[in-house]
């Protein structure tokens, strides 16, 4: 099934899909919004934004906001405008944030209370989401709404990467982006009696959280709205609202696996929780899987520059491909090539990542050369991810090219040593790093939380991996720490950590 663009520009101008069952849930207050609530408050406060405010087609709106129910409200007021998302994480600094607002030239931003104060000075007009001003935006008087043409090739969002590699970049999405990657999401979806009750906890600034947003106003499902993430009332919240679904990052399945806390609520309404961003190891996935036997691991490879899922690990079945990220979606076409010539490798080899389709990006704005670099000849997108495809089809991450830690001319992949040490019992959470060395050039450098009264010790950690690996990716270093910094997508912050290892700065630990 594709969506039309005006199915997708929606359901919400006409008011149709599921007028009387719930598009979300304000899990403080428990208040459920209907989608015929969703639709008209989306078009009054469209409505405002054009006639009052004056946005129109083409303008940026910068979006600086946590998981407020307000959010996919004002999102799909300014896609039906046909005016460019831009949204970006409250914790960021404010340097930060100029330098995004440079990139994505906003004429207005909406910003949380607390976080508008780091919006630079400029021209641009600020909306406080959390204020009785926009609740009256959405819900004051209803004025005449001139329709706009949105058509597919117009922008829709500037996404912000992770920058786990390097500076952020702006990813500019078209509509037909999201329309193609919501038609995926549908076509891998079985049909229900009732809505699916989603709960998200990735952000609704991410890549991951912006487009569930979108696609599942699009499928009219049930979004259960949790400001911010706490696994105890994570858990309460599927139990209260019957939830199906979680979209989830690593460390948070880490968590459910490892932690006891899901002890005391019932989570038999859980079907799936799907999982993304960041890899996710076999031992992971079989712990996950012992402690909760009737729900699916979803798990999903994909990148800002692609919308999102590249592919997917859907069906139980496929449970024997742990450790693979699953099959690519119809949308994407594939191939492994030889990162330095560009030319295909034959089937099995492992590779850089090259993927084109509808979803792929448009570029980055303001950035002719990253663009060039990264969009090559005939629309392929390079991911920059060594990976092999499997005789049946099946994607595996090895790790990030640009993070591969260099041993005496021997590439060693930190993910492989990172699933290994989250494998042991009394490893909690795990990062490898490489550490200059003069004679080999580089090490592998771990950094482990021990489980609380562990008494582990760094010989242990090298002796449990040394056992398991060729010699050249025996861990050389251990240092404990009480946390491994994580970006809101659940990747491991490399930056920080090497911080930390400069040579000299261990004693400082
Ligand atoms: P930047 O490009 O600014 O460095 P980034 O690449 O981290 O940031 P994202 O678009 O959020 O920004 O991340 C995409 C990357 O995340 C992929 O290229 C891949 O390396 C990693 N990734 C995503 N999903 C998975 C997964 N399921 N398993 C392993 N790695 C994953």
């Amino acid at each position: 099934l594709l969506l039309s663009a005006d199915a997708y520009a929606f359901s919400l101008r006409s008011g149709l899909g599921c007028p009387d069952s719930a598009a979300l849930i304000n899990s403080t207050t428990g208040h459920r919004l209907l989608y015929s609530e969703f639709a008209l408050r989306s078009k009054t406060l469209a409505a405002y934004l054009q006639t009052v405010i004056g946005l129109s087609k083409g303008d940026t709106a910068f979006v600086l906001s946590s998981n407020l129910i307000q959010v996919p409200i004002l999102y799909f007021s300014l896609l039906s405008l046909g005016v460019i998302i831009s949204p970006a994480n409250p914790i960021n600094t404010q340097s930060e944030i100029s330098r995004l607002i440079e990139l994505c030239k906003p004429v207005i931003a909406f910003s949380i209370s607390t976080a508008a104060h780091k919006l630079p000075s400029l021209h641009h007009r600020t909306v406080i989401i959390d204020s009785f001003e926009f609740d009256s935006m959405m819900t004051g008087p209803i004025r005449e709404l001139v329709p706009v043409e949105v058509s597919q090739s117009d922008l829709a969002a500037i996404m912000y990467s992770s920058g786990t590699t390097g500076r952020v970049k702006g990813v500019m999405l078209t509509h037909r982006n999201l329309i193609a990657m919501t038609a995926s999401i549908h076509e891998g979806q079985s049909v229900r009696s009732s809505p699916d009750v989603l709960l998200y906890t990735v952000p609704f600034f991410h890549m991951i959280g912006f487009f569930y947003c979108v696609k599942s106003v699009a499928l009219n499902e049930t979004v259960v709205v949790m400001e911010r993430f706490d696994l105890r009332r994570m858990l309460t919240l599927v139990e209260k609202f019957k939830v199906t679904h979680m979209a989830v990052v690593p460390p948070v399945l880490v968590a459910m696996a490892k932690g006891d806390a899901t002890d005391n609520n019932d989570l038999t309404s859980l079907e799936s929780v799907s999982c993304g961003g960041a890899p996710l190891g076999k031992d992971l996935c079989q712990a996950f899987t012992a402690k909760f036997p009737n729900v699916a691991i979803r798990q999903g490879y994909g990148l800002t520059e692609s919308s999102g899922a590249v592919s997917r690990l859907l069906d139980p079945e496929e449970c024997r491909h742990w450790g693979s990220v699953g099959r690519l979606t119809g949308i994407f076409e594939a191939k492994i090539v030889d990162p330095d010539t560009g030319l295909a490798l034959p089937p099995c080899k492992q590779g850089e990542l090259w993927v084109r389709g509808p979803a792929v990006m448009k570029g980055y704005v303001g950035d002719r050369k990253a663009t060039r670099e990264t969009l090559v000849s005939d629309g392929w997108l390079r991911t920059g991810d060594l990976c092999y495809i499997d005789g049946e089809g099946f994607l595996y991450v090895v790790d990030r090219l640009k993070e591969l830690i260099k041993y005496k001319g021997y590439q060693v992949a930190p993910a492989e040593l990172e699933h290994l040490l989250q494998s042991h019992p009394e490893i909690v959470d795990a990062a490898v790093i490489p550490y200059p060395d003069e004679e080999a050039g580089e090490v592998p450098m771990a950094y482990v939380v021990r489980r609380p009264q562990s008494s582990l010790n760094e010989a242990q950690v090298m002796d449990f991996i040394a056992k398991q690996v060729a010699a050249y990716k025996k861990i050389r270093r251990v240092l404990f720490v009480s946390s491994i910094p994580k970006s809101p997508a659940g990747k491991i912050l490399r930056k920080e950590l090497r911080k930390l290892a400069v040579p000299g700065s261990l004693s400082k630990l």
